[in-house]
This record gives structure tokens, C-alpha cells and sequence, in this order.
């Protein structure tokens, strides 16, 4: 079992969020710190650290996942996005409960850092 993130007080409406699409699976909601003009995260409801321990029965939730972060872009007519999902301490991850974020509305580059 993980440990209790912020983003398990968020599900639970301990911690405010700006509310983008909720349902029974999963939240989204905009970034606190914004790194691009547009920037939300796609998170499940069900407690999993990170990508990394998703197991066979989270695939659907995983497609989810994605499908929603998709139809929030296009309900924002945004056309071009960036989608990350860090995993593990290194690639930048901070919060231990998944998340997907949703970059948009400038110009990125790439590699990233
Ligand atoms: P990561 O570094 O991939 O783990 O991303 C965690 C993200 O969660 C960061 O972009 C933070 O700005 C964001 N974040 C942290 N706390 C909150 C919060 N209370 N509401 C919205 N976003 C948050």
C-alpha cells in the first residue's frame, strides 16, 4: 500500500482543486504551478504510486486516463499538447500518486531536460 498523497486529499475534497472532469475512476484538475499557459493533470482515483506499478488490471484505467486528458484538450480547442507521466525520484516525479500532465498553449523543445 502507498503512502497518502495530496492528490488522495484532493480525490477525497480535503484539498481544493480547480476542477477540470471528475468521474468514478478519475479526477482532473489544473496545475498548481503551471509550467505552460495550459497545464492540468489527469489523475486515477485508485492509489498507485506510478507507472511503474500499474499492473495488467489498471490497463483500462491507464487508456482512461489518456481518453480524458484527450477530450479536455479538445473541450479547450487546443490543437497541440505536451503529455508527460515522470516516473521515479529521477525523471522528476514528486508526488508519489500517478498522474498524467497536460502541457499547452506555447512552443516546447525537445529533448526535454
Ligand atoms: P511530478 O513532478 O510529475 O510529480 O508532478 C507533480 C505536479 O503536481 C507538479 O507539477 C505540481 O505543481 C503539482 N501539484 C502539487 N500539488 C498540487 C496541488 N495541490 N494542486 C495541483 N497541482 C499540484
Amino acid at each position: 500500500m502507498s503512502e497518502t498523497t495530496i492528490f488522495t486529499k484532493i480525490i477525497n475534497g480535503e484539498v481544493p482543486c480547480s476542477k477540470l472532469y471528475e468521474d468514478s475512476n478519475c479526477i482532473a484538475f489544473d496545475d498548481i504551478a503551471p509550467q505552460a499557459p495550459i497545464h492540468y493533470l489527469v489523475i486515477p482515483k485508485k492509489q498507485i504510486i506510478s507507472l511503474k506499478e500499474c499492473s495488467i488490471d489498471d490497463k483500462n484505467l491507464l487508456g482512461h486516463l489518456l481518453f480524458v486528458g484527450q477530450k479536455i484538450a479538445k473541450d479547450k480547442k487546443i490543437n497541440s499538447w505536451r503529455t508527460v507521466i515522470n516516473t521515479g525520484e529521477e525523471s522528476g516525479q514528486t508526488i508519489f500518486h500517478l498522474h498524467i500532465h497536460f502541457l499547452a498553449g506555447k512552443s516546447m523543445r525537445w529533448p526535454p531536460g
